[in-house]
């Protein structure tokens, strides 16, 4: 099958998205005078899927840039984090195992993480399609935080995330070339992009 290559064009705009959401946490950590230095947590053993071709697709640029041989380590990692997964779930259990692109507590592709990474940890809103409003609160240590300052009367900054996910649902729309109904739903942990390799174009939709 072909590759779903990522325009460069769109991987600029998933770059200046990405950056978005990280000032716009930015904004909302530093208004809360919160931050991860000192969490005795990490959060980068949460369980999450993935549901777009363009992170996934971006994922892999970063994966290319790096040695083969670090790859090779990545793809073994992300063989023992699905195995460990496949064995949580066998008990019933939701996984908790280390991503794979975690390295001593580091993540090795820092600019090509997702969505996930870059908005999990302070408080967060979205309107659905649909009107109703989603709220987040953001990891435990935030929502204590959060609790205090609200004893004291101080209201808590958001991230508002709806523009964010429009922007990306337009890019994914335009690197499916508004086929996207003809594509298989993505449900992948960044385990799975690993190993699964780049996405790749339907053969009904090669053309
Ligand atoms: S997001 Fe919250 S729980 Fe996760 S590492 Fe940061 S402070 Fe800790
Ligand atoms: S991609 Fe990076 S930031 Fe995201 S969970 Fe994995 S190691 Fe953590």
């Amino acid at each position: 099958m072909m590759e779903l290559v990522l325009p460069e064009h769109l991987a600029e705009r998933i770059t200046e998205l990405y950056a978005r959401m990280e000032d716009d946490y930015n904004k909302v950590a530093g208004a809360l005078d919160f931050s991860c230095v000192g969490c005795p947590d990490n959060c980068c053993d949460s369980y999450f899927q993935h549901h777009t071709y363009v992170e996934w697709a971006y994922l892999w640029r970063g994966l290319r840039m790096l040695s083969d041989e670090k790859r090779e380590k990545i793809q073994k990692w992300a063989t023992d984090y699905r195995e460990k997964c496949r064995q949580a779930e066998s008990r019933g259990e939701r996984p908790q195992v280390m991503c794979p692109l975690n390295e001593d507590g580091l993540c090795i592709l820092y600019a090509h993480r997702l969505l996930v990474c870059r908005t999990h940890g302070v408080p967060a809103r979205m309107r659905r399609p649909d009107g109703q409003m989603l709220r987040f609160p953001g990891c435990f240590r935030c929502q204590e935080l959060v609790d205090e300052r609200e004893k004291t009367g101080l209201k808590t900054p958001s991230v508002e995330r709806t523009s964010l996910l429009m922007e990306l649902a337009k890019i994914e729309q335009e690197l499916l070339t508004y086929r996207r109904d003809l594509y298989p739903k993505v449900k992948m942990t960044i385990a799975d992009m690993i190993l699964e390799g780049p996405p790749t174009i339907p053969p009904h939709c090669e053309g």
